[in-house]
């Protein structure tokens, strides 16, 4: 299994020459499994650069796992090109919406309304197929098993763990902000929620124990986040704490914070290695337009 960034940037694409080392499209990873399939996490703005490559190549199958429905990790979906011919079959995996109770197909039907963008659903010549995707609920793709996992996030977001028969294997968070308890210890409900947390972080640590590659939302500085708790992002050092208790071989931190330039992130990287201190995996920033080998 080999992986490239699309997209690497959390909320809204930045492009320019602030930006111009690292990438600055919303997020997405192609993935090309053993088995030669093509596996794509999230569609944020970086699909279209991805969907180029393609052009030419028919039939194309696709299989697009989408983490969760927020703009930044759908918003290049109308613009996948393979949509558009007959020859391409375009598999689209995600969660049901709690609160509307849709699957996922509300990521293009959502977006595809003479309003919003000159061509409907209706329109799309592609043979789409909707997954809806539940947790724990593993699936097989050609030589892939992907594991779902829910990871805390304002809204229903799924983590995925991908394991290739060729033994290699990578987790890709979507958005995750680390639970917290919002009680203070000497509250009654502070048990029963602490316990709850515990079990959560049990269950998510599990899914991503002695990953390859374990790709991180790395959104903000510890003194960022102390004014933006709660909006669901994570922050280098989780993000490194969470590799360490994992086992993970290589970690990286995406989802970088829209205003962030190549020179504030490479500035903020090197603080970040050097209070990690000594660590026994490999750290990355998320680059778009690399090739990666989990291993
Ligand atoms: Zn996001
Ligand atoms: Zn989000």
């Amino acid at each position: 299994m080999k992986f490239k960034f699309w997209g690497v940037r959390g909320s809204i694409p930045t492009p320019g020459p602030r930006t111009v080392k690292y990438g600055g499209n919303t997020t997405c990873i192609e993935v090309n499994n053993a088995s030669n399939d093509l596996l794509v996490l999230d569609a944020g703005t970086g699909i279209f650069a991805l969907a180029q490559t393609l052009l030419g190549r028919a039939p194309i199958v696709a299989h697009i796992l989408i983490t969760h429905t927020h703009w930044d990790h759908i918003q290049g979906l109308p613009f996948f090109l393979p949509l558009l011919s007959a020859q391409n079959q375009i598999h689209l995996y995600g969660g049901m919406d709690p609160v509307t109770q849709t699957g996922i197909e509300r990521a293009l039907t959502a977006q595809l309304q003479y309003s919003y963008f000159p061509i409907i659903e209706t329109q799309l010549k592609a043979k789409v197929h909707y997954h809806t995707v539940r947790p724990g609920e593993t699936l097989q793709i050609g030589s892939t098993l992907v594991t779902p996992t829910v990871l805390n996030h304002p809204v229903l977001n799924f983590g995925y763990r991908l394991d290739d028969s060729d033994g290699s294997s990578l987790f890709f968070t979507g958005d995750y902000e680390t639970p917290s308890n919002p009680y203070a210890a000497d509250d009654a409900d502070y048990a029963s929620n602490q316990q709850f947390i515990e079990a959560k972080l049990r269950e998510v640590h599990a899914a991503m124990h002695g990953v390859d590659a374990l790709i991180i939302d790395s959104s903000y500085t510890d003194a960022e986040y102390a004014k933006k708790t709660g909006w669901g992002h994570g922050t280098y050092s989780a993000a490194i704490r969470l590799a360490r208790q994992v086992q993970a071989r290589k970690l990286f931190l995406t989802h970088h914070e829209p205003t962030r330039s190549d020179q504030e992130l490479e500035t903020i990287f090197q603080e970040v290695l050097a209070k990690a201190g000594a660590v026994d995996f490999e750290i990355y920033l998320a680059r778009e337009g690399v090739d990666y080998i989990p291993t």
